[in-house]
């Protein structure tokens, strides 16, 4: 049941980590009835700091392994470590929060009739050998690596929103993210352009992983918040989509284009590949291009300035 007025009520899991404080900051200031849950594992309560004070956002503390009973509209479900480092430090804890917070979220949005979008991502596609990678690809992943616990629990995570789907009608949206980046990243996320800006920053060696020949596409967070809110708000389609800059880069030159943009005397020392580690990324981002009319607006170089502006007053 609605309350007395209008206001959209969405819950946000994950809401206080990169991606989810950017997230909790435009639905509020275009006045929605916002509630951010975490349990602080790599997010800060810092990122949501300036929300603290607006009538209209809430913070609540909760593991979302836990189920848990709210009235909302629409729910955003963005809880689980992002970064290899992180989500490897307790790989079955990564799994439980992909596969138990799927399952509690989609049992609330089925009981609220609550909307409810999944942050997937591009691991489903493993190391992909079809590039660049369209939705229909089903992709090419180790199911006992250590990146596994990540990319599997992100597959089961969707396995499980269709069959709710199918099963209980429950209304879902899928999305496929590929690397994103920006400011509130944290210092010590391990992902390879927050490493890489303050490496350069405090003028230490940029720690590149293997030849640095392997590619990913990296994506600014304000352009990912605005295909997520389309995706969340589009009536008639529901995904997977990924979203992403189809923009392809080595890792090598991410290194040399962040050490030129910092103006940095670092150099570039050389470390072994991880396992498992994809080869090459690159979205194909012809549906969200058609369904949701989004594409990327902000180039690589532009959204870097922005990130090592934020790094420079936060490190
Ligand atoms: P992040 O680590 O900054 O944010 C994740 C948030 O989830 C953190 O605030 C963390 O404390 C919280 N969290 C983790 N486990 C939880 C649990 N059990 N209960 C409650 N909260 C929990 O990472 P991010 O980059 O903001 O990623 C957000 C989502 O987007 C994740 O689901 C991630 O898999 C997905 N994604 C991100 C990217 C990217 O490049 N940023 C790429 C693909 C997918
Ligand atoms: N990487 C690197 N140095 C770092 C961190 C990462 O060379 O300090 C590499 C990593 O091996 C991978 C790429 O950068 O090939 C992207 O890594 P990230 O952890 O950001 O994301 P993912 O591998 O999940 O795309």
């Amino acid at each position: 049941m609605k309350g007395y007025n209008a206001t959209k009520r969405i819950l946000i899991t994950g809401g206080a980590g990169f991606l989810g404080s950017h997230l909790c900051e435009r639905l509020v200031k275009e006045g929605n009835d916002v509630v951010c849950l975490d349990n602080y594992f790599t997010g800060r309560k810092k990122n949501v700091e300036h929300l603290m004070d607006c009538h209209n956002f809430e913070l609540i503390r909760h593991d979302v392994t836990i189920p848990l009973f709210l009235e909302v509209d629409q729910i955003y479900n963005l809880a689980c470590p992002a970064s290899p480092v992180h989500y490897q430090y307790n790989a079955v804890k990564t799994i439980k929060t992909s596969v138990l917070g799927a399952i509690n979220m989609l049992g609330l949005a089925k009981r609220v009739r609550a909307r409810v979008l999944q942050a997937s991502t591009s691991e489903v596609y493993g190391d992909p050998n079809v590039h660049p990678q369209r939705e229909d690809y089903w992709g090419h992943v180790n199911p006992i690596g250590i990146r596994s616990c990540y990319d599997e629990g992100k597959r089961v995570a969707e396995t499980l929103f269709f069959d709710y789907h199918r099963q209980n009608n429950v209304d879902i949206r899928v999305m496929r993210i590929f690397n994103t980046y920006g400011p509130r990243m944290h210092p010590n996320d391990g992902r390879v352009v927050s490493n890489f800006i303050v490496q350069a920053l405090r003028g230490e060696n940029l720690t590149l992983y293997g030849d640095g020949a392997q590619t990913r596409s990296f994506c600014y967070v304000d352009d990912l918040i605005e295909g997520m809110y389309r995706l969340m708000n589009k009536d008639d389609f529901i995904g997977p989509v990924n979203i992403g800059n189809p923009g392809e880069f080595t890792i090598k030159e991410l290194a040399e284009q962040v050490i030129a943009l910092t103006g940095s005397k670092s150099g570039i020392v050389y470390k072994p590949l991880p396992s498992d580690d994809p080869k090459q990324r690159c979205p194909d981002i012809s549906l969200a291009k058609k369904h949701l009319k989004w594409e990327p607006t902000i180039k690589l170089a532009e959204g870097l300035k922005k990130t090592i502006e934020y790094f420079k007053e936060s490190i």
